[in-house]
C-alpha cells in the first residue's frame, strides 16, 4: 500500500478491505481496474492461491553480514532511520525493533539506487485479525513500490496482497511463510527505475526476491507504483531512494538489516 497517503485513510482501506472479504465471503475485489498485462483485477480474488512450501532451515538467519555490507540496523538502535521528518520512535529491545502501531512508519536516512537487501521479520505471535488484517507491515522502496509483509501461515487474503507479493501487481510463486512469532528472512535485489532527459522511463524497476531461502519473484519488473486498488503510474524520481519499513498498526518485528550496494551507480542528471 502506498503509505504515502495519510495514515488514517491507510487504516480505512484496511478496515474495508476486510468488511468486503466478511461480507461477501470474497477474499478481494471484482470492481477494481485491471492489471496491465494480465487477466485479473487489482486484488483479484479469484486469482489462483500460490502454493505453500514448507522452507528448509534458511542459511541467512540471524547471520553476520558480508564485510562490504551497509548495516542498517544492528539490533541496537534508530540511528540510521527516521519517521517523516523526525525521529524513528519504534520499540527496539533485545536485538530487534518493532512497530509500534500508529507511529508512523519509518525510512532510511540514506538513499540507495540498486542494492542486495537482508532483513528478517517475525510477523506477531498473538494472532490477531483476518486477511490484510494479520501481521501486516511491508518493505517499500521510495515509499511507493511495495514488498508485502504480512502473516499469510494459514491465512488467505487476495494473492497480490499476499507474504512478498508486489502489491497490486504480482502475486509471489510460492508461500513460504513460517507460523507466526518465527524469524523469516528476505532477500531482496532491487534495481530502480531510470528516466531519460526528457522524462522518458527507460528501465521500469525490477526486484528479486527470496524468501526464507525460496525465490518468489525473479527480477520481475514492477509496472508502476503499488497503491490499494490502483494501478500506480511511474512518475521520474532520483534513482537512488529511501527503504521504508510500514507502520500497518500491526506489531510486527524486524532485525538484522543491511544491503549491499550492485556495482558503481553514476548519478544521472535528473529531468527538472
Ligand atoms: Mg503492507
Amino acid at each position: 500500500m502506498n503509505i504515502s497517503k495519510p495514515l488514517a485513510l491507510t487504516l480505512g482501506l484496511t478496515v474495508a478491505a476486510a468488511a468486503v472479504i466478511a461480507a461477501d465471503g470474497k477474499l478481494g475485489y471484482t470492481t477494481t481496474p485491471m492489471i496491465p498485462g494480465t487477466q485479473w483485477h487489482v486484488h483479484d480474488g479469484d486469482r489462483p492461491q500460490p502454493r505453500v512450501v514448507t522452507p528448509g532451515e534458511s542459511f541467512s538467519h540471524g547471520a553476520k553480514p558480508p564485510s562490504d555490507a551497509i548495516v542498517l540496523f544492528d539490533g541496537k538502535d534508530l540511528s540510521k532511520w527516521k519517521s517523516g521528518g523526525g525521529e524513528a520512535k519504534w520499540k527496539v529491545a533485545d536485538g530487534f525493533m518493532e512497530v509500534s502501531p500508529k507511529g508512523g512508519s519509518i525510512q532510511t536516512k540514506d538513499r540507495f539506487a540498486d542494492f542486495q537487501l537482508h532483513l528478517e521479520f517475525a510477523t506477531p505471535i498473538e494472532v490477531k485479525g483476518t486477511g490484510q488484517g494479520r501481521g501486516n507491515s511491508g518493505v517499500l522502496f521510495n515509499g511507493i513500490y511495495e514488498v508485502q509483509v504480512l502473516d499469510c501461515y494459514n491465512n488467505q487474503t487476495y494473492p497480490d496482497g499476499q507474504t512478498g507479493g508486489l502489491y497490486g501487481q504480482t502475486p509471489p510463486l510460492v508461500n513460504a511463510c513460517k507460523p507466526p512469532g518465527t524469524w523469516q528472512s528476505y532477500d531482496i535485489i532491487w534495481e530502480s527505475p531510470r528516466w531519460d532527459a526528457d522524462k522518458k522511463l527507460v528501465k521500469k524497476a525490477a526486484v528479486t526476491v527470496i524468501h526464507n531461502g525460496v525465490v518468489l519473484h525473479h527480477r520481475k519488473e514492477l509496472t508502476g507504483p503499488t497503491p490499494h486498488q490502483q494501478n500506480g503510474v511511474y512518475k521520474p524520481h532520483d534513482p537512488e531512494m529511501f527503504i521504508e519499513l510500514q507502520d500497518h498498526s500491526n506489531p510486527t518485528r524486524f532485525r538484522n538489516i543491511w544491503l549491499r550496494k550492485l556495482g558503481e551507480y553514476d548519478k544521472p542528471e535528473m529531468p527538472k
